[in-house]
């Protein structure tokens, strides 16, 4: 059976309002690179959050290899109102340890014309908020998915099911920004930033020692980025299934692969690949739900997501309250048909 449900979101369709900036206030943005200093995907999205603050951006990098992100967003990325790029380059900042970066930012926002700091909602970014609240005293908002306003910001809570108006008074204004709710600035050559060290040595030491990452390697496309995913659950009954299915489904679209919780604690994937409350937050272009009931700690990590197809056997599967196009069915029979169809299309 084919059928298609209609779903609502409140977020779509929102024009984006815009606000006299004030003539001192500037935002500061960090901006995380990957091992070899090249800019992560998701910094496109932050600076196009902190586009709509409204005011001129700072861009900082730190780390040793600060200086080749500089060099790659100049080279890679159109930002109207990115006026500096500042760089630390110091291998104490390397990893983005929080006790050693965020002393580094509570200094530079010491100076008054920083209004605004925004990161990303990541691991980097969640790891470093919190402890730059706690240094200069002031309470972040996390997760903003919406700007109102320099002083108003929209935030889910409760897993996603309800949304928080944050009225922000302080003269600082902490954030982090979730990259899936904001379009990514365009890219290009960045013109007329003009660039600066920033002199970093570090004080009172915390012992905190880096001492290895192990990262899972993907030649797909990364999941918090992807424009089609294809998210498989505890319907696969071992790995080699869900391998079995999944995967040519994910290379007839090009897609990247996400699991559900129960499917990662079934050990049908690895971890990495958990999209939802606890997982990866996305909102991809296009995503197929395989085998997936569409719990709610699931919808919280993907329900912005474009357009969403589910595939399940259940026809009172709540997946399908949230998906544009349901196919009702046994998904070992309806995936390798749709996979097969979209090859020869
Ligand atoms: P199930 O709920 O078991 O659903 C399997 C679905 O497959 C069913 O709808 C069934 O009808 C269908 N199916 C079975 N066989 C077939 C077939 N042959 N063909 C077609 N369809 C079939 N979950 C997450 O995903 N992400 C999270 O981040 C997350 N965080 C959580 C945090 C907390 C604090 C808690 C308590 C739970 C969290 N969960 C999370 C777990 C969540 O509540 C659900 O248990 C989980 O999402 C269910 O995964 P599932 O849809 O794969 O499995």
């Amino acid at each position: 059976m084919f059928r298609v449900a209609a779903r609502t979101n409140i977020l779509r369709g929102a024009s984006t309002r815009s606000f006299l900036s004030s003539r001192f206030a500037s935002t500061l943005a960090l901006i995380e690179t990957n091992a070899e200093g090249k800019l992560e995907p998701s910094c496109l999205n932050l600076l196009d959050a902190a586009k709509q603050l409204n005011n001129p951006i700072v861009a900082l990098f730190v780390g040793s290899k600060a200086a080749i992100g500089a060099q790659d967003l100049q080279d890679s990325v159109k930002c109207e109102g990115l006026s500096k790029i500042l760089v630390a380059k110091d291998s104490s900042l390397d990893h983005y340890l929080p006790e050693n970066v965020s002393p580094l930012l509570a200094d530079l926002l010491k100076d008054e014309e920083y209004t605004h700091f925004v990161v990303s909602s990541s691991s980097v970014g969640k790891n470093i908020l919190p402890r730059l609240g706690a240094l200069i005293d002031n309470q972040p908002v996390c997760d903003v998915i919406k700007i109102l306003g320099p002083t108003k910001f929209i935030r889910p809570i409760y897993a996603g099911n309800a949304l928080a108006t944050i009225e922000c008074p302080q003269t600082k204004k902490l954030l982090s920004i979730r990259a899936s709710a904001f379009p990514a600035v365009e890219t290009g050559k960045l013109e007329g930033a003009e660039v600066a060290e920033v002199p970093f040595t570090l004080k009172d030491a915390l012992p905190i020692e880096w001492v290895s990452a192990n990262l899972t390697k993907t030649s797909r496309p990364e999941l918090g980025s992807a424009k089609v995913i294809v998210t498989g659950g505890r319907a696969f009954k071992d790995k080699e299934s869900f391998e079995k299915y999944m995967v040519p489904l994910a290379d007839s679209l090009n897609a990247a692969i996400g699991a559900t919780r129960a499917a990662v604690d079934n050990g049908l994937c690895d971890n990495s690949l958990q999209i939802g409350q606890t997982g990866k937050i996305v909102a991809p272009s296009l995503y197929i739900a395989v085998g997936v009931s569409g719990a709610v700690q699931h919808l919280a990590g993907m329900k912005d997501s474009g357009t969403i197809v589910a595939i399940n056997n259940d026809p009172d599967a709540p997946i399908f309250k949230n998906a544009d196009y349901g196919l009702e069915g046994d998904l070992f029979e309806i995936v390798p048909q749709l996979t097969e169809k979209i090859n020869a299309a």
